[in-house]
Parts: C-alpha cells; sequence; structure tokens
C-alpha cells in the first residue's frame, strides 16, 4: 500500500479513531461538543481519556502532555507518564476525564506580561477538542489553551478560540438575514504557507551569530544572489527532496495536510504549503510543522533556518496567510457564487472584509511586528509597513461601478442594484496576481503576506477574525433593524465601498510613490515593531477586543509588553553576539592576516623588490580595521548605557533607535574587511558557501 494510504493520520487521534473506539453515545456527545464550541461534559471526557490512553499505549506513547502555545511564539511541554502506583511496588497507567480536560502547570518562566507574578506561578490548561491529540515521539500531545488563575489568556490559543466564536456569532447573524437559517456555524479556515531556508549543518556550527540570534549578522554579499531567477520553482535538488519526502511523511502522520513543496527565489530558499483547515487547526499545524522541519533537516546533516532574514541582500522568509470564512454546511463565505442572491451575500462579506482593513490597518501591522519581520517587510521583497488591498482590476471595477450606480465595464447599460446581477466568475489563478500586496484577494480567500516565517499566525488571525466580525456586527445591527432588507442592503455596500475605497491598490507595493500615495490616502504607516506594538492597546483597538470578549485592556497591555519585551532581548542577543564575533574572531583574524602581508612584503622589499601592492592592503586593512574597532567600541558602550527600567517600550525604543544602528555600521565595516582577507583566514563560512553548498 502507498505511504499515505497507510500512514495519514496514524498518530492522530482523530474522528474516525474516535468513532471506532468510543461508544456511540460518548462519541455523539463528543461529536455534538466540537462542531458546537460547547464545554465537554466531565463523564464524557473520562471516557474520551481512557481511550484517548489506550490507543496513546498501544502506539508506543509512555507519557502525556498539555501541548500549549505561550506568549513567545513556541510551543510548550511538560511530560507526565501515564503510571500511577498500586499495591505491590507495581503500577498501572491511567489518565483520567480531569487529566485530560484540564492540568496545571507550574510555568513560572514563561512569559505573561505582569498577568501572573512568581508567587501565583499556578497556569491552568484547557483541552481545545476541536484540535485532534496526537502523538509525537512517545508523547500523548494534547493541544491546550493556556490561562492564568485568574482566566486571564496567556497563550496564543485562548484569544484565537475566543476570536472564533466572535467571527461566528457575527457571520451567523447576516446569514439568517439572507435565509440561510441551515448555516449555524461560521468558521475561518486559514491555509498557512511556511517559507524556509535549508543550509549545511556543518557550516551552521561554525557561525554564532546563526546559533545565537537565527540569522546572519556579518556577511559580504556572494557574487551570486537571486538575480537570475533560477531558484524559483527550480529543480529540487536530491537532498533536499530527501529532506522535503521525509518531512511529508512525518507530517502527514500526525495528520498535517501537507500538499505543496517547490523552491522558493533565494538560493537555498524553499516553501511548504498545507492544505487549508479551521484556523485554530492550521495554527497548531503549523507551530508543528516548524518543529519537525527543524528535526527532520538535523536527520540530513542540515540545518532548518526560520528565521525572517537569515540573509542580507536576498529574500526573506515569511508566511501567506491564506484566510476565508466556511459554513457547517460547507460554503466559502468569500466565493463569488452563482446566484445573484449569493452574489449579494458574497459582495457584503467582501465589504466586511474591506471596511475591517480599513478601520483597522494598525492592528493587523502589529499583529505582525517581531524583530525578525523588521528586517523583510518593506525591503521589496515583501509587502511594505503600510497595508493596503489588491482586489483585481475586475472586481475593483465591480465595486467602482457599484458606488457610481453606473454600468460594469463600459458593456451595456445595465442597473448595479445589488442582488440583482450575477457577479463574473473572477479568476482564481491568474499569473498576473499581484505578488506585492500585503493583503490580496484571490478569488475566493484573502491572502495576507505580511506575517513573518517564525512567527506563530496565531496573532494575525486573531486579529483578522475580530476585525471582521466587528464590521459583520455593525452591518448586522443596520441591516436588523432595516425595514427594507434590499435596498438597506444595496446602500449599506455602496457606502461601505465609499468610505473605505482607499485602503484598495492593485499597483506595485514596493514602488516609493505608493507610499507617497498611501501617505496622501491617510493611511497608517507603522515601520518598525516599536511603532507597530502599541497600537494594540489604543483606546479604539481595547474596545474593539473588549466588545468581542477577545482580549481584555489588561490582556492586551500584557501581550504589547511581552512583544517590546522579547523585541529589546532579540536585538540585545543579537548585540552581544556581534561584539563576541567580532572581539573573539574578526578583529583577531584581520590582525593576523594584516601582519602576515606585512611580513610578506618585507620579505619580498628584501629581495629588492618594491612591493607596492602589500603596502596598499596592509595600509588599506589598518585603516578599516581601525574604524571595525571603532565600531565595536561604540556598540559596547551603546549596550553598556542601556538605561535599566521597567518600560518596555523605552526599552525597545532604545534598542531601536540607539544599538541597531550601531550594529549596522559594525557590519558594514566588518563586510568591507571580509572582502580584503584572505578566505583561508576568515573565522566562519560565508555567504557563497551558506547559500550554495548543498
Ligand atoms: P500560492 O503560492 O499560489 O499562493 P499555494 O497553493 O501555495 O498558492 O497556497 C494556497 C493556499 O491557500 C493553500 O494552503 C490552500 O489550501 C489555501 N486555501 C485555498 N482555499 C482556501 C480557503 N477557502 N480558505 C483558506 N485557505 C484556502
Ligand atoms: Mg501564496
Amino acid at each position: 500500500m502507498a505511504f499515505v494510504d497507510e500512514n495519514f493520520g496514524i498518530n492522530v487521534f482523530n474522528d474516525s479513531v474516535m468513532r471506532q473506539r468510543l461508544p456511540k453515545e460518548t462519541y455523539k456527545t463528543l461529536h455534538k461538543t466540537i462542531d458546537e464550541g460547547r464545554r465537554l461534559d466531565p463523564q464524557v471526557a473520562s471516557v474520551v481519556a481512557n481511550a484517548m490512553k489506550d490507543w496513546a499505549l498501544e502506539r508506543g506513547a509512555t507519557h502525556y502532555t498539555h501541548w500549549f502555545q505561550p506568549l513567545n511564539s513556541v510551543t510548550a511541554e511538560k511530560h507526565d507518564a501515564f503510571i500511577t502506583p498500586v499495591d505491590g511496588g507495581r503500577v498501572i497507567q491511567e489518565f483520567s476525564g480531569k487529566e485530560l480536560v484540564r492540568g496545571e502547570a507550574d510555568a513560572s518562566s514563561l512569559p505573561s506580561g505582569g498577568l501572573r507574578s512568581t508567587f501565583e506561578a499556578r497556569g491552568y490548561t484547557a483541552w481545545d477538542p476541536t484540535s485532534y491529540a496526537f502523538i509525537k515521539e512517545h508523547v500523548l500531545c494534547i493541544p491546550t489553551a493556556y490561562c492564568s488563575y485568574g482566566g486571564e489568556a496567556l497563550d496564543k490559543k485562548t484569544p484565537l478560540l475566543r476570536s472564533m466564536e466572535a467571527l461566528n456569532r457575527q457571520a451567523v447573524r447576516i446569514l439568517k438575514l439572507f435565509g440561510r437559517l441551515d448555516a449555524t456555524r461560521v468558521t475561518p479556515t486559514v491555509g498557512p504557507e511556511q517559507e524556509y531556508f535549508l543550509i549545511e549543518k556543518s557550516l551552521y556550527d561554525r557561525r554564532s551569530d546563526l546559533i545565537f540570534a537565527g540569522r546572519t549578522l556579518f556577511g559580504a554579499p556572494a557574487p551570486k544572489g537571486q538575480e537570475l531567477g533560477d531558484h524559483f520553482f527550480g529543480t529540487i535538488k536530491t537532498r533536499v527532496q530527501a529532506f522535503m519526502t521525509e518531512l511529508n511523511e512525518e507530517l502527514w502522520k500526525v495528520g498535517v495536510l501537507a500538499k505543496t513543496e517547490h523552491n522558493e527565489t533565494a538560493p537555498a530558499q524553499h516553501e511548504m504549503a498545507p492544505i487549508h483547515s479551521i484556523v485554530n487547526v492550521a495554527c497548531d499545524h503549523n507551530q508543528l510543522t516548524m518543529e519537525i522541519m527543524k528535526k527532520v533537516a538535523r536527520r540530513h546533516g542540515l540545518h532548518c533556518l526560520l528565521s525572517e532574514k537569515p540573509f542580507a541582500g536576498v529574500n526573506g522568509s515569511g508566511k501567506h496567510n491564506n484566510w476565508s470564512m466556511s459554513t457547517n454546511t460547507g460554503y466559502n463565505l468569500l466565493e463569488p457564487g452563482d446566484s445573484p442572491h449569493e452574489s449579494a451575500q458574497f459582495l457584503l462579506f467582501l465589504t466586511a472584509v474591506i471596511k475591517a482593513v480599513d478601520d483597522y490597518q494598525d492592528l493587523l501591522r502589529a499583529s505582525v511586528a517581531s524583530a525578525g519581520n523588521d528586517h523583510r517587510l518593506g525591503g521589496c521583497e515583501a509587502p511594505p509597513a503600510v497595508i493596503s488591498i489588491f482586489l483585481g482590476d475586475e472586481l475593483t471595477e465591480i465595486l467602482e461601478a457599484l458606488e457610481a450606480g453606473s454600468i460594469y465595464n463600459g458593456r451595456e447599460k445595465t442597473d448595479m442594484t445589488i442582488g440583482v446581477h450575477m457577479l463574473p466568475k473572477f479568476p482564481k489563478d491568474t499569473t498576473d496576481r499581484n505578488r506585492t500586496s500585503p493583503f490580496a484577494f484571490t478569488g475566493n480567500k484573502f491572502e495576507f503576506r505580511s506575517l513573518g516565517s517564525s512567527d506563530s499566525i496565531s496573532d494575525a488571525n486573531v486579529v483578522l477574525n475580530t476585525i471582521v466580525a466587528e464590521s459583520l456586527r455593525q452591518f448586522a445591527d443596520e441591516l436588523e433593524n432595516a425595514a427594507d432588507f434590499r435596498s438597506a442592503l444595496h446602500d449599506l455596500i455602496v457606502r461601505t465601498i465609499h468610505d473605505h475605497k482607499r485602503i484598495i491598490f492593485n499597483g506595485n507595493n514596493y514602488t516609493d510613490e505608493w507610499l507617497k500615495e498611501a501617505e496622501k490616502r491617510g493611511l497608517s504607516r507603522l515601520d518598525s515593531t516599536v511603532d507597530a506594538l502599541p497600537c494594540y492597546t489604543s483606546e479604539k483597538n481595547i474596545r474593539l477586543f473588549e466588545t468581542h470578549k477577545v482580549l481584555s485592556e489588561t490582556e492586551l497591555r500584557s501581550r504589547r509588553d511581552i512583544g517590546l519585551d522579547s523585541y529589546a532581548k532579540i536585538i540585545a542577543i543579537e548585540a552581544n553576539t556581534m561584539i563576541m564575533m567580532t572581539r573573539r574572531q574578526i578583529l583577531p583574524a584581520v590582525l593576523r592576516f594584516t601582519g602576515d602581508i606585512a611580513a610578506a612584503s618585507r620579505n619580498i622589499r628584501d629581495i629588492g623588490v618594491d612591493c607596492a601592492s602589500g603596502t596598499e592592503l596592509v595600509s588599506s586593512l589598518s585603516a578599516y580595521t581601525d574604524q571595525l574597532s571603532r565600531d565595536l567600541q561604540r556598540l559596547e558602550s551603546v549596550v553598556g548605557a542601556r538605561p535599566a527600567g521597567d518600560d518596555p517600550l523605552a526599552d525597545a525604543r532604545y534598542m531601536h533607535g540607539t544599538v541597531l544602528p550601531a550594529m549596522t555600521d559594525l557590519r558594514k565595516s566588518a563586510d568591507t574587511l571580509e572582502k580584503l582577507t584572505d578566505r583561508s583566514y576568515w573565522p566562519f563560512p560565508t555567504y557563497d558557501e551558506l547559500l550554495f553548498s548543498i
């Protein structure tokens, strides 16, 4: 039998396993709980727990863990064995409903942003039954939400689940108005495309910057970069293919729908895209994907870099977050549809997204803010820090015609009243798809392209779900009270287009002209993480999250502070790594080389030959080395002068405004020296080796 037939989901306690192993009634109740997003009955939980344990033991598991996603974008797990002691020095293997549904984790070292003091270090974990349990290396992993003693969210799953609920609540109101009573639940669907780099592990091991910062902090460009465009979709090298094959197999075993694999733009860069699923599962699976990528790479003598900008001068890595909304009856709400009625409904959901993105540009930007992503956004390889929407010419023309109340596309004169016409089919895979847009409509979904490659997709989707829920809430409030639904709908759509069309931009987002134009349109521009993160706690945004019960003001503050704090910490680690590499590797190497050239020149002169090139090289090496040394001292002094204090914003601002520029200067001097120095003296592998050796 083929690998997939035999192994897909083999390590997942999925629906078919549940149906097989649970008593009929339990299965039905559990299913209902999952479908309706309800709380699980304790009795049902204990039956499920027991079946889950038996299944896990048969599959070789010895431990279980509440697998959760703390606020620092990784996954956390603490393993507990199933054993319980009984008489006679023996043990039995047990797992109760209580243990399944709710665990208690002492996680005092995980970031809480002031939500939890260490004397109250307990956190509570609660099973998310909509995301299947799975086995990972002898451990039964239970996807879990994580809260403080007081019930505040300390993780990335809790607000995601809450935001799904918020979107569901409002979307169902709208569907009711359209008479769609069969659709009782709406869930956001997401397919996150994951970019990454693969490099030789032995080279990775020799670069402290890759080890400590996940990205190169030094490095002159290789003679060849990505200018030939010969890597994107190119033939996949044998070793990389072996990695991809094993990656797929490992992902399939834990139920991840790994679908597409290809080479990306930069040398050594690749991508994996799964088939979309409900967003909390997509998020769990993406976390799992990143973890498995790293592990599988090791087995192939490779290292997988997930950092947003591992190498200067070539493209960095992101995640494309394909997002839509789907009903429990299987209908995609961003699908234009086959009847005038469906077209009207599509236009309403479409304009809800347009309005949401325009109203909350700042939040979308903040949701992708990180130290790593700052190097990528706006670097002519990823969308700029200005959020706009690409709709494509055809759909834009339709909206313009609707607004003007006139004909579409110069065809025969038609009245553009909503609900009368069927929309034409939009091309889903046209080649003119605008790859520069941060937020592009791609036929039946939106693709948010600004996410960083190493980040959890949770933050971006929490924001997306919540802001669209807010548009829909306003729409539903208006339409539910309308005397004539059809004409109110028409007016609402036309007004929304009129009020929010400034966010639509179909041109090239990478140009300076666009940035000027965006400024004229009054779009928000938040260039760095320190500019973006404070948006979380603006009055308008607190109101949004509180209205939809997604995040409280305290939770928002904690998230903002944790983001700023990790930003500052990352820059500090990078600066210290640069200092270490310069003092202990670059400076000594360059001085040794300069000394050897000086000695060689002297030897040459001793036999009566004037060695002008030697003198020249020694003097330029000396001059650049002096510059390097000054830059180093400057970086050391600004790092040393980092003000103490407990204001995370002030700290992050200092790191951004003072430390980062000093790092840039130091790098420049070091890269210049690299180009002048004999390769055999250079203390670590260079870009040409890192990018081209596989
Ligand atoms: P491209 O690289 O051209 O954007 P890919 O095939 O790599 O295309 O990725 C497209 C992604 O969009 C896939 O993950 C796919 O499952 C996802 N997708 C398709 N339909 C939907 C939808 N309705 N909701 C969310 N994601 C979707
Ligand atoms: Mg894409």
